[in-house]
């Protein structure tokens, strides 16, 4: 279908002056058909997300306790009905309505655990679409608010991280109907169960709602709104100057974002790109801006498109004689980190020796005891671990046909002396991973970049 998509997330629609900025761009591409909202995310004020403090009500001030700020439940029902109420004030909305439901809804008592949690993470979501809405029809624009509960956005019982059913697409098929200049406002995040109460999916789930309305309607583009200019090459905060990368693959995405990249919530990919549906990643703050676009399927116009960077991993080195006359280590191997419910990255392996990359993280309060039953079970005879490592990843859909940048970027490891733990080619042939020392990771990146990237 000849329409567009497009998710605004929480920087995007966090007060007035963004949402000014959401108008905007709206207005600017009459095939900005369907939007999506987020609840308004972190401002200058009110330091959490509204999200964050709505969880903080349903759990009775435990959200915040538990991570150390010292916010209570009343005081979060506070900063919940003044953001409302402010973003109505500024954009001269009448919001009485608005604010009589939602304190009404910060009363509910009567739902219990899992379901009061998730109507209350629903709310964020609910009334800026409410706000917003109000205030672009004031402003001129068609738009009809449109609410999972009365298109059918169903979610399954599993309250507060539900997955879509797949009614859901039909729903969305017969509701949907484009006429002239109408324009559609969701808020994302929720939806409602067959018994019609309310479940979120997980966190950040706008993504996903956006993703599915992209899905089920066939449009011709995802837009992401955010406040990034798109996916970097490098982190911008280790190398300033860093370019956006134009065009990736879905794959090349999920290489670099499962390597330290946190761009977007991977599911709400998944179904776009089963449909080809390209995903274009836009900032809000800079819509002149091209971000980037995520597709199928790209010409490989050059040999790397990205260096993702994960720290704090750790290498877990197996070794035992005729290991390799063995059928079944590995298996049992993982099996028993997987017992530890402990997730593993890598497996460089060798004859008689195997490395395990894990997060240190998933390591504590486990190690001593996951090692003890490596060493029963398989009857090993060396096992030492490798803490404070960094994995940076070489990502690119061309290395499948020159795998000799490679050799560029080892040798400029070498020029610089940057010695590496590690070295791995994934079986796609289109990301190399090289494990170094974390003290030496962001100068080795550097390197990388300089040599592989620069332009
Ligand atoms: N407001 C929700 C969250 O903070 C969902 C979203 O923003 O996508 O997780």
């Amino acid at each position: 279908m000849n329409i567009k998509v497009c998710k605004f997330g929480g920087s995007s629609v966090k007060d007035s002056t963004q949402i000014k900025k959401v108008l905007k761009i709206i207005k600017s591409d009459e095939k900005r058909k369907v939007i999506v909202v987020s609840a308004p995310g972190r401002d200058e004020t009110f330091n959490e997300k509204i999200t964050d403090h709505l969880l903080n009500i349903a759990s009775n001030g435990n959200h915040f306790n538990e991570q150390k700020i010292y916010i209570n439940a009343e005081k979060s029902i506070e900063v919940v009905i003044k953001k409302f109420e402010t973003l109505c004030k500024e954009l001269k909305i009448d919001g009485k309505l608005i604010i009589e439901n939602l304190i009404e809804d910060l009363n509910n008592n009567y739902l219990k655990n899992e379901k009061r949690q998730a109507f209350f993470l629903s709310r964020g979501e609910h009334y800026n679409a409410k706000v917003i809405t109000q205030f672009m029809k004031n402003s001129g624009l068609n738009i009809k608010l449109l609410l999972p509960e009365e298109f059918g956005f169903i979610l399954d019982e599993n309250f507060c991280d539900a997955k879509i059913k797949t009614i859901t697409y039909e729903n969305i098929k017969n509701k949907f109907i484009f006429e002239k200049d109408e324009i559609f406002m969701v808020p994302g995040f929720y939806g409602i169960t067959d018994k019609d109460e309310i479940a979120v999916m997980s966190r950040g789930g706008s993504d996903l709602t956006g993703g599915e309305l992209a899905y089920a309607l066939d449009a011709d583009i995802y837009e992401n709104w955010t406040d990034t200019d798109g996916v970097y090459e490098v982190d911008p905060r280790i190398i300033k100057n860093s370019n956006v990368i134009p065009r990736l693959t879905f794959k090349e995405l999920r290489l670099l974002s499962s390597k330290g990249f946190n761009v977007f919530h991977f599911n709400a990919m998944l179904n776009c790109k089963k449909g080809k549906i390209p995903i274009s990643i836009r900032n809000t703050n800079n819509p002149e801006r091209e971000g980037t676009l995520i597709l199928n399927e790209r010409v490989p116009m050059e040999d790397l498109v990205g260096i993702a960077k994960l720290d704090n991993m750790a290498a877990i080195h197996i070794q035992k004689d005729m290991l390799g006359d063995e059928i079944g280590f590995t298996a049992e191997l993982l099996k028993i980190f997987e017992e530890y419910n402990i997730h593993t990255h890598h497996y460089p392996t060798d004859k008689d020796d195997i490395s395990v990359l894990t997060d240190q993280e998933d390591l504590k309060g486990k190690i001593n005891n996951l090692r003890r039953d490596i060493e029963r079970r398989l009857d090993t005879n060396n096992i030492y671990v490798t803490y404070n490592l960094s994995v940076i990843t070489l990502v690119g859909i061309g290395l499948k046909h020159n795998t000799f940048a490679i050799v560029d970027a080892l040798s400029a490891l070498k020029e610089n002396n940057i010695s590496f733990e590690m070295f791995d080619m994934s079986p796609s042939k289109i990301s190399f991973h090289i494990g170094v020392s974390q003290n030496i990771a962001d100068i080795a990146l550097k390197t990388l970049y300089q040599v592989l990237l620069k332009d």
